[in-house]
């Protein structure tokens, strides 16, 4: 089982989830940005399960005046989204063939090889300056300069690596998805989406591609 740790928007404390449900730790609330969690609900004999703000269930001052969803009210929605998502496949297609390309266009290959060309001239000037004991403070420092923008292009370059893998996903999966959904798929939602807000009654589902549906329930 995975965990993850969810860091509270609002306050700031840490708390620890267990992923059991795909929906765990990628539900949060817009109102005060705390996650929903899950909850059996036993309103006189009449037992469901429901989704709930944090916020709400862990202070006895709400504070948070988020509304409970019922389960199968969120499964609808997202089931919805996907469906909805299916039916302009052709549109989303070629959204996302635009987006990809897009990505792939931002050329940041070379901005690493140009550094760690300087960085190693500098180094060179570095080794130099120390053997013959002048100040080599200035190409220090730029020598960490340089190194600590080679990290940010690298991260860069890795969240580009990694967007595009999740274009390709998407786009995989609305090719071979024949038809729509009927029930919905923890898994499914596992692989496609990134992120779902609630607030009041409508739902911002946010696919991992950046796609993005809103649903009443
Ligand atoms: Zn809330």
């Amino acid at each position: 089982m995975r965990r993850a740790n969810i860091r509270n928007g609002k306050t700031g404390k840490k708390r620890v989830y267990s992923n059991k449900y795909a929906l765990s730790s990628i539900v949060f609330c817009k109102e005060c940005e705390d996650v929903f969690r899950r909850v059996h609900w036993n309103n006189r004999g009449y037992r469901s399960i429901v989704w709930r703000c944090v916020s709400r269930l862990e202070r006895k001052t709400h504070l948070c005046s988020a509304e409970t969803i019922r389960e199968d009210e969120l499964h609808q929605a997202i089931v919805q989204a996907i469906n909805e998502v299916l039916t302009k496949k052709d549109d989303y297609l070629a959204m996302l063939l635009e987006n990809i390309e897009t990505v792939l266009n931002e050329n940041t290959d070379k901005p690493t090889a140009d550094i760690d060309e300087k960085l190693e001239e500098l180094q060179m000037e570095l080794l130099r300056l120390a053997n013959s004991r002048e100040d080599y403070d200035d190409v220090a420092e730029e020598i960490y300069r340089l190194r600590e923008l080679k990290q940010k292009v690298m991260l860069k370059n890795a969240t580009r690596e990694g967007l595009r893998q999740r274009i390709e996903e998407m786009t995989k999966f609305l090719q071979d998805q024949p038809q729509q959904l009927e029930v919905y798929d923890d898994l499914l939602v596992r692989r496609l989406i990134e992120k779902i807000t609630i607030y009041e009654r409508q739902v911002t589902i946010v696919f991992k591609s950046g796609i993005e549906v809103k649903k009443e329930v």
